[in-house]
């Protein structure tokens, strides 16, 4: 790498007060977050799994509520699977709230102490490389790294390393992490990637390690790290049945795998065909609500809901899906329910929240 600014940079690796000045950096401009400084090892696992592809401003609130209601492992284990999607209900990404669901069952099965080393909690549902170093750093003083996006780019940046493997950062970011401050030294570097080194825009004139930077020295910020190559998303229209009997709508649990797995959701059905399933007339044609689009990580879902009110055939019928007075399969009463708009007490996802509020004011409106 060429330098054609200012100075040609120190060496990360070999300079000790390399690893000094972002740790003092830290220690007097770290953001005062909710789990800053915690490190009773359950909390520090649910706030690094909530924080994985999702904003620190969102993760705030959630991350106290989840703690007033799952205070600790035996809590958490204990909860109902519908408890849990409920209390992650909007944060995205559900499937880290079943791991975490399953990771407190299996820690509670061996004795009810989270594993402390690195190696063994990876073997946690849900637990990679990344949240196992967190967890083992920051809850447990060992000295292994935590690599997220933020440290890959403060790397790349500081190495002048325009496409880091991950083999590459594993073995730079070993060698960088302080081994009597190691939890502080994981997460001062990725405070520094959201804070100074940000991907847009980084704060060099203020950066307290531009003296060991290459891309500053070579005035390379903007282009390093080059962004890692993702796929598109495919395109998806997904016709959604909006059904509704008695002022309540039906919702249906996904299947346990796949997108969304065990979250609650309008049937992707035709309406009235569902509406005879479930023993019920028709009272009309289905009447088209608005679009709903939906970016999911490797999908753009676009929502088509359909709305179809429908009655009992005679007063006081009973239909196919309503607990107490249900008649239908038994697949179709396990897996739906009958709910009011006002106090749906189960998780919907984003999008099927929307479609709820669009099919409310539709109702409304008609
Ligand atoms: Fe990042 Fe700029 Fe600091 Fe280098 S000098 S580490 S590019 S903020």
């Amino acid at each position: 790498m060429k330098y054609t600014s200012k100075h040609t940079p120190k060496d990360p690796l070999a300079d000790p007060d390399f690893r000094a000045a972002l740790l003092s950096h830290y220690d007097t401009h770290a953001r005062d977050l909710p789990w800053r400084g915690e490190s009773d090892p359950y909390r520090v696992l649910v706030s690094e799994v909530m924080l994985q592809q999702t904003r620190v401003e969102t993760v705030k609130g959630y991350y106290d509520r989840w703690l007033e209601r799952f205070p600790d492992v035996d809590s958490l284990a204990d909860a109902s699977e519908d408890d849990v999607l409920k209390a992650w209900e909007g944060l995205g990404y559900y499937r880290r709230a079943r791991n975490l669901h399953r990771a407190a069952a299996v820690v509670r099965e061996r004795g009810g102490s989270l594993p402390r080393a690195q190696a063994e909690l990876r073997a946690l549902p849900g637990v990679g490389e990344y949240t196992a170093g967190a967890v083992a750093s920051i809850a447990f003083g060992e000295a292994v790294p935590a690599v997220d996006g933020n440290v890959r780019r403060v790397l790349a940046r500081l190495m002048g390393e325009a496409a880091p493997t991950a083999g590459w950062l594993r073995e730079r970011a070993a060698r960088l992490v302080e081994p009597t401050r190691p939890g502080d030294w994981n997460q001062a570097v990725m405070e520094h990637g959201a804070t100074v080194c940000t991907p847009q825009a980084p704060k060099c004139g203020e950066c307290p390690v531009a003296d060991w930077c290459a891309a500053d020295a070579a005035g390379t910020q903007a282009e390093l790290p080059v962004p890692a190559k993702r796929a598109a998303p495919r395109s998806e229209r997904i016709r959604l049945a909006v059904l509704e009997w008695d002022d309540l709508v039906l919702i249906r649990r996904r299947a346990p795998d796949g997108l969304l797995g065990g979250l609650w959701a309008f049937p992707e059905e035709e309406p009235v065909a569902l509406a005879m399933e479930c023993g019920l007339v028709p009272g009309g044609h289905p009447v088209p609500l608005t679009d709903v689009v939906h970016r999911f990580t490797h999908l753009e879902a676009t929502y088509q809901p359909m709305w179809l009110e429908c009655e009992a055939p005679s007063p006081g019928s009973p239909v196919g899906v309503s607990g107490s007075d249900a008649t239908g399969t038994d697949e179709l009463n396990s897996e739906c329910q009958w709910v009011d708009a006002d106090a749906v007490d189960v998780a919907l996802p984003v999008a099927q929240r929307k479609v709820l509020d669009l099919w409310r004011t539709a109702k409304e409106d008609a």
